[in-house]
């Protein structure tokens, strides 16, 4: 097999990308308001190389996203994770769930009862309790996973009875559009997981609100995003092969 080398230049280039969105994330946090530290960056790595994403794990990144229990799991073994939280943020298969139970921080896309009741099967089997979020499909679209917001809390009450499964909040993506319509589609989440926090259901706990990506994750903050999911804006544009 041949070699692979990595280019000396993306990797600069994607360090200093790195360090830009750090910054973009700790202005944007201040503007709004808010302390830098209370906004987490994940770098989004699916499709990238292991030889792209450890120089920044290197630097310091604390954690990162993938969308594919697959891919993850094939590539983890040449990150430098020690110390790197994990989640997997992709639409999770039921028939997936034994694989990645247990192996990753959190999961981030949970959207029905189902797959949630899997991840507690598999939990309770493996002796794990799973961290997971809950993904609103906050702009009603069919291509898109998640649940509606008329079906959230009834979601999360079914949750909450399962054991082995935490939920700490919600994860959202909007649908493709300008800033400003991105910005009201931010605005009705932050409302939706106070108003969710309020009503201090059983066994659900609201503390991360994970939105914000590479094009819009500035607004996001001002929104009140805990976590923003920033992909290409550090690692360059993705190629699928
Ligand atoms: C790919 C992906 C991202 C990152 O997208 P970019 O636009 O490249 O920043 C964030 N969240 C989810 C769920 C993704 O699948």
């Amino acid at each position: 097999m041949e070699k692979f080398i990595p280019d000396e230049v993306r990797i600069k280039r994607t360090l200093e990308n790195y360090e830009r969105v750090k910054n973009n994330i700790a202005e944007a946090a201040i503007k709004a308001g808010r302390k830098p530290e209370d906004v987490r960056l994940m770098c989004v790595t699916k499709t990238v190389e292991a030889e792209y994403i450890n120089p920044v794990l290197d630097s310091g990144a604390s954690l990162i996203g993938e969308n594919r229990v697959q891919e993850y799991l094939a590539k983890r073994d040449l990150l430098h994770l020690d110390g790197v939280e994990k989640h997997l943020i992709g639409h999770l298969q039921t028939n997936k769930v034994k694989q990645i139970v247990g192996e990753v921080d959190m999961i981030e896309s949970v959207d029905s009862v189902k797959l949630a009741k899997e991840i507690s099967k598999c939990s309770v089997k493996k002796g794990v309790i799973s961290n997971v979020l809950v993904e609103v499909n906050i702009g009603e679209e069919d291509s898109k996973s998640g649940i509606f917001l008329d079906g959230l809390e009834e979601l999360l009450i079914e949750i909450g009875a399962l054991p082995n499964v935490a939920v700490k909040g919600l994860m959202t993506i909007p649908p493709i559009c300008e800033e400003t319509e991105a910005r009201k589609y931010f605005e009705q989440m932050h409302k939706t997981f106070i108003d969710i926090k309020s009503k201090n259901l059983d066994n659900i706990n609201m503390e991360l609100l994970s939105m914000g990506m590479s094009g819009d994750y500035e607004a996001a903050i001002s929104e009140g995003s805990d976590i923003v999911r920033v992909g290409s804006a550090i690692f360059g544009a993705r190629q699928y092969f």
